[in-house]
């Protein structure tokens, strides 16, 4: 059986509260009660004391006698108290004494506080308890009082009647205090719930194949926070790619439908005679079918270079040791079209993908060569740029107009397309080179001047350490 994440966090809030609530009235119930019985013995002490000093009060010395109808009205009090008075002379002769007046009330006094007391303290072993209090008149002893009750303590109607309160507050208190955690416990479940749910909603279209959907709900619990961005990170993803594959597939057709054409309608003029099959034309078909195959190569690179951005291979990298490297293998194509290559560089690490990086140097060198005339010169810098490193490839060559500039990095684009035929670019080497300097969180940029030169400059983030 499945629960909703709101069913089981109110469950759960309610179950804390109910619990909480509990142990504080257990608590409260008992340390309350040790306070008050505390209380009411010392209060009874108080009182038989008080009783004591008024029937010493009651004492004619001159006469040596007792004001009987003073004391038993004070016996009477104190019965109404719980409390059993016996006074006796100094010769032990009863003076007043409360059973002996109205032994049925003292008895049903008797039983009622230990009703009472009992009620709340059922494991009390209660009896009748009784204490003697010497009477003195001047120092002089008079008599003795015994104070009898219902012992070790006992409540009154009173104590009943204000520990009675005491509970309805108690009860009050916990079923106010158990609304208020579910009413607490369904906002809080309905705001932590309803964000999830959302993402839920969101992530369901999504794998339907809507990914345009976003989840724009904010939340200030980091994990949902986390959540629902990596949902949106996911559609963002799958929107692109889908993107990609539209626009490859576009591109694709769109860039092999001229080549194509031409060697078809080249072939077919063979065929049909119109043409000698001489090896000129068979050469020139030759050379189309390279490069076209080239073309699909290079597509096949960008398809990867594009989806794999996600998965870069990592690792620390001297960038000046990497660059040096492919200056050497360079050294021969340059020295065959006399064109000067000069290297610079600082010292500097990335944390970068080895292979990337070295395709994005080739692209940018080989550009660099290929649209250089002879008796040019190219230059590669590596820069420590404080916290980037800094990758410029600068030429002396054709430069780029600077209504190509904004166009350069897009995908199939050609600045010079009949000069392109014959330095064979398919205008993806920069599409190729931005997308894996993107994929490292680096950027790229360049300036050029028709006829001056070209210099592009790429910036990484610097391994930190
Ligand atoms: P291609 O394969 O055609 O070289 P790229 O994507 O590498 O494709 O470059 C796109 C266009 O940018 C090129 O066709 C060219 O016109 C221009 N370009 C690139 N690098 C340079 C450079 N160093 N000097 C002059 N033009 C350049």
């Amino acid at each position: 059986m499945t629960f909703g994440l709101r069913t089981k966090l109110s469950l759960a809030y309610a179950a804390l509260a109910l619990l909480l609530v509990g142990i504080i009235s257990l608590f409260v119930n008992y340390f309350f009660k040790i306070q008050f019985n505390d209380y009411v013995i010392a209060q009874q002490k108080q009182s038989s004391q008080n009783i004591v000093n008024l029937v010493e009060k009651q004492y004619d010395a001159s006469n040596d006698a007792w004001n009987v109808s003073a004391i038993e009205n004070i016996g009477m009090s104190a019965l109404d108290q719980g409390i059993i008075l016996k006074v006796k002379d100094l010769n032990g002769k009863d003076v007043w004494d409360a059973t002996v007046h109205n032994n049925g009330l003292c008895m049903q006094m008797l039983s009622q506080m230990a009703q009472y007391t009992q009620k709340y303290n059922p494991t009390l072993k209660g009896g009748y308890v009784q204490t003697g209090y010497d009477l003195t008149n001047d120092f002089q002893k008079i008599g003795q009082a015994d104070v009898g009750y219902y012992g070790p303590y006992f409540y009154t109607s009173n104590d009943v009647s204000f520990l009675n309160r005491v509970n309805t507050i108690l009860v009050i208190v916990g079923i106010a205090s158990l609304a208020l955690a579910f009413l607490l416990g369904a906002i809080m479940s309905r705001r932590l719930s309803r964000p999830i749910s959302k993402a839920i909603e969101a992530a369901s279209e999504i794998s339907r194949g809507n990914f345009k959907q976003r989840i724009k709900e904010q939340s200030t619990t980091r994990e949902i926070k986390q959540l629902t961005a990596t949902v949106n990170d996911l559609a963002d993803s799958l929107e692109k790619q889908q993107q990609l594959r539209k626009t490859m597939a576009a591109d694709v057709s769109h860039e092999l439908r001229t080549p194509l054409a031409s060697l078809q309608s080249s072939l077919e003029a063979i065929i049909d005679g119109i043409w000698e099959p001489s090896r000129e034309r068979l050469e020139s078909c030759h050379e189309e079918i390279l490069r076209i195959n080239r073309l699909v190569g290079d597509l096949e690179k960008l398809e990867r270079a594009e989806a794999e951005n996600t998965m870069l291979n990592m690792t620390e990298l001297n960038l000046s040791e990497l660059a040096q490297h492919i200056v050497h293998n360079f050294e021969t194509d340059f020295f065959k079209k006399s064109v000067k290559l000069n290297f610079v560089c600082d010292s500097v690490a990335v944390k970068a993908d080895r292979d990337k990086i070295s395709q994005v140097i080739i692209n940018l060198l080989s550009n660099a060569l290929k649209y250089t005339q002879k008796g040019g010169r190219v230059e590669l810098q590596v820069r420590d740029n404080g916290r980037s490193a800094k990758l410029i490839v600068s030429d002396t060559g054709n430069g780029i107009s600077q209504d190509d500039i904004p166009n350069i990095f897009e995908r199939l684009y050609r600045a010079d397309k009949s000069r392109n035929r014959v330095t064979g670019g398919s205008g993806l080497g920069l599409t190729i080179t931005k997308a894996i300097i993107e994929a490292h969180k680096g950027s790229i940029s360049v300036s050029s001047e028709l006829d001056k030169g070209t210099a592009f400059t790429v910036s990484l983030p610097k391994s930190r350490g």
